[in-house]
């Protein structure tokens, strides 16, 4: 099967491949290990198959490489001088793509996280990732609601050497 790349092509392809598997995403993974947050990674059974899941969180993590998913005004995506209309294409139907799985979790009652891999540098990190865990617990609130209680007076709960005979003698008498 012919090759659909020129050299140029498949020489920008397969850097970016590279630094997105590796870098940015490992970056993130690393940052949520170290501050005790548990994960899985590439759930197919999660719609999109997102980068990293946090079921507690009930959220899906996507991390982004500029390039690929089209990072609209960041320096990091600019497109190539050579076949614009391949990689326009390309990454307008990656986009596309990206735009349909967060869809699909928002309607299954995920929340979507997407971090970009310009926002991951070590001057950005920290900031972006406290951001993230800031996300992270709104969700969790979000899910995990507490009911309001109704308030009660103190003097209505009995006290507890009370209901301790009570149900001591209540439970002997049967
Ligand atoms: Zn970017």
């Amino acid at each position: 099967m012919p090759d659909p790349l020129t050299p140029e092509q498949r020489h920008l392809c397969m850097s970016h491949i590279r630094s997105r598997n590796t870098k940015p995403e490992l970056k993130v993974r690393q940052w949520l290990w170290h501050h005790g947050y548990h994960y899985r990674l590439n759930v197919k059974s999660v719609p999109g198959k997102p980068d990293i899941v946090m079921r507690r969180f009930r959220t899906a993590i996507f991390v982004n490489g500029c390039f690929w998913h089209g990072h609209s005004g960041c320096d990091k995506f600019r497109m190539p001088k050579s076949n614009v209309n391949f990689w326009q294409a390309k990454i307008s139907r990656n986009r596309e793509r990206d735009q349909h799985n967060y869809q699909t979790l928002l309607e299954n009652g995920w929340q979507v996280i997407v971090v970009w891999e310009c926002q991951l540098t070590t001057a950005l990190i920290e900031q972006t990732m406290r951001l993230v865990e800031l996300r992270l617990n709104q969700n969790f609130l979000s899910i995990y609601k507490p009911k309001p209680k109704p308030y009660a007076m103190p003097i209505d709960e009995p006290l507890p050497m009370a209901a301790e005979s009570q149900s001591a003698y209540g439970k002997q008498d049967k």
